[in-house]
């Protein structure tokens, strides 16, 4: 198992709370609606202060409250801020075919981010916001939303979306050598695997049968 210590991440990103999520006492659908609800108006209060030209909303994901499979991605894009919706632009049409392939509608798994605001600079070259990864601070300031939100949801299984996923949730690097390889966030199987828009960028047979690998993996673990 790799695990080469993103240590930058460590310094500045508040790790996740200890002890397993199983450990906690149960919730039921209905408080899990409730908890998400309660915590997106808190992410709109937190992070409002924080908006920008590039980043115009908080884009706190979607999905079933109870869902068996969470997606974690980076931050949103152009699209996703415009519309206030994770994986919403050309990588989320993708994403949404791995998902129906799964077996899954879209609404039935739950989609987030690491970041919920988009991170993005302007370029006075392109004469356009370009998007850029997230800074260690802009992770710092909204990953415990993730934290909750998994330990509300808590998924059977969680698929980590490419290099910033593994990252900032479970502080590893390389993702060509952690995809397939199931992790752990507190006592949640997580299943790394390319992200949708580097297959997009890379759309090789060899990359597509990768990922379906990896998502079969994640079908047998919570079926
Ligand atoms: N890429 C991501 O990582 N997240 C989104 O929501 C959209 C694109």
């Amino acid at each position: 198992m790799a695990k080469r210590r993103a240590k930058q991440a460590a310094a500045v990103v508040p790790p996740p709370p200890a002890g397993d999520i199983a450990e906690l006492p149960k919730l039921k659908r209905e408080q899990k609606i409730e908890r998400l609800r309660e915590l997106q108006a808190r992410a709109e209060r937190e992070l409002s202060p924080h908006f920008s030209d590039v980043a115009t909303r908080v884009v706190f994901g979607e999905g079933d409250a109870d869902a068996p499979v969470m997606f974690v991605g980076e931050g949103p894009g152009v699209e996703e801020d415009r519309q206030g919706r994770p994986f919403v632009g050309r990588s989320g049409q993708f994403l949404d075919k791995q998902i129906k392939a799964m077996g899954y509608e879209r609404a039935q798994v739950f989609i987030a981010n690491v970041v919920k605001l988009r991170s993005a600079e302007w370029d006075d070259a392109e004469g356009r916001a370009k998007d850029r990864p997230p800074t260690p601070e802009e992770v710092a300031r909204g990953i415990h939303f993730l934290y909750e939100q998994i330990e509300i949801i808590r998924p059977k299984a969680i698929v980590a979306l490419g290099g910033p996923a593994i990252k900032w949730l479970l502080n590893l690097e390389g993702i060509t050598k952690v995809r397939g390889t199931w992790q752990n966030h507190r006592g949640i199987p997580v299943m790394p695997t390319f992200h949708p828009a580097y297959v997009l960028r890379n759309y090789t047979e060899e990359n597509r049968r990768k990922v379906w690998e990896d998502l079969k993996k994640v079908m047998a673990k919570v079926k």
